[in-house]
């Protein structure tokens, strides 16, 4: 689950890293609250999204004075800002954080993420921030440093005040720096994130540090621990159809293409994927049923394929394990009832009761395509959705 900044910010300033303040503003009639209750200018204006790169795409205004800040805020609220985080549709800026503008000498870039070749939270730093790391890591990589951080004891002090140093900040000032990239690692484990990310980090001119930027990603298997944060979830920056199925238990993802996909067992639904990539397609989810396919999770999941308008035929690759064919055809064929299922169909059952499963489905009045075979199932599909035979 990722956060907005200003939420990201409000965490940060509870465990007493350095941040500065500022309003959150969802409709312009509130800039005038929000300039009182910070007076002191000149302010950023910030698109609050679920999307780096905002500043490069327009989403991050500096305002000398309340004049502008008011104008800042009438641009950006309500633009769909690009960026290559949100991909080309770009994101619809339904709020901005006005927050008094900071004076600093210097941007670093650091990170707190999970080595899952080392099993341990490690940071990444770099003294050259502002630029995106995946841009650094690619043009810079030795521009980067990695910090293996013990997943019981945290960062240790050395560690702390070692990187510090390679960062190339003021030696003076060194006992504030040390304690906040303690700080991060502790935010970073206490929570069960998954990412914590300030950049730019900035250099203030008496040499300590402060963080302009923070994202944080809650893991969401994490999240049962965290029930306070789960609960600032923003349904807006969300995919729809994503926190529908979540809802219903359905492991669903949005994917670009046309072909949707009913599947069981998360492995079949990847390799459904890519069978349909293979022969010419591209789907439009990835969706995990779960191991029962029961009749209610698949008339759930046949809802959800079908509200999404890019879909032009369906797959549904069921194999029977533990859960029957026969009882798995019923649902296919009770579900598509009563969803009203009119887009071409095609059906590749396989497993325990696959012949009685079979009869059921051709005695039904279902209209479908019966494939034997992966291949098979995803070549027709794929026929379906381009409008030739299925
Ligand atoms: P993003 O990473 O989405 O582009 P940032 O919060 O990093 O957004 O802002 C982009 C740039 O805007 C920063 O690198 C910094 O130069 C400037 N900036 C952001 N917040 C402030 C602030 N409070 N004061 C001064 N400059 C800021
Ligand atoms: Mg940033």
């Amino acid at each position: 689950m990722k956060l907005h900044e200003y939420q990201a910010k409000e965490i940060f300033a509870k465990y007493g890293l350095p941040v500065t303040p500022g309003a959150v503003v969802k409709h312009l009639s509130e800039v005038d609250a929000a300039l009182k209750q910070f007076p002191q200018g000149p302010w950023v204006v910030k698109a609050q999204i679920h999307a780096g790169g905002r500043g490069k795409a327009g989403g991050v205004k500096f305002a000398k004075t309340e004049q502008e800040v008011h104008e800042k805020a009438a641009a950006i609220l309500g633009m769909t800002l690009v960026s290559p985080q949100t991909g080309p549709e770009g994101k619809l800026v339904k709020k901005i954080f006005i927050t008094p503008a900071v004076d600093y000498v210097k941007e670093l870039y650091v990170s707190v993420v999970l080595d899952r070749v080392n099993r341990t939270p490690i940071i990444l730093a770099s003294a050259e921030g502002g630029t995106e790391i995946e841009e650094l890591a690619v043009t810079k990589p030795d521009a980067i440093f990695k910090i293996i951080v013990d997943p019981i004891e945290g960062l240790h002090s050395y560690q702390a005040r070692q990187l510090h140093l390679r960062l190339g900040l003021p030696p003076e000032a060194i006992n504030q720096g040390a304690k906040v990239f303690q700080t991060m690692v502790k935010v970073f484990m206490d929570l069960d994130l998954s990412m914590l990310e300030v950049n730019p980090l900035v250099v203030l001119k008496d040499g300590t540090i402060h963080c302009l930027d923070a994202k944080v990603d809650f893991e969401d298997n994490g999240l049962a621990r965290h029930k306070d944060y789960a609960a600032w979830r923003d349904p807006d920056e969300e995919d729809a159809r994503e926190l529908l199925a979540a809802e219903h238990g359905l492991s669903y993802i949005s994917l670009d293409g046309y072909v949707g996909c009913l599947v069981n067992g998360a492995g079949l639904a990847m390799a459904t994927a890519d069978a349909i990539q293979h022969f010419g397609g591209s789907p439009a989810n990835f969706l995990d049923v779960g191991g029962s396919a029961s009749q209610k999770a698949v008339t759930q999941a046949f809802k959800i394929i079908l509200s999404d308008t890019r879909v032009k035929a369906i797959l549904v690759n069921i194999f029977g394990g533990i859960a029957k064919c026969d009882v798995i055809a019923q649902g296919i064929i009770d579900a598509a009832k009563e969803v009203g299922l009119s887009l071409p169909l095609v059906v590749r059952l396989e497993g325990t009761n696959v012949e009685k499963g079979k009869e059921l489905l051709a005695q039904s009045s279902l209209k479908y395509t019966f494939a034997s075979s992966m291949d098979e199932a995803a070549k027709a599909v794929v026929a379906a959705a381009k409008g030739g035979k299925s």
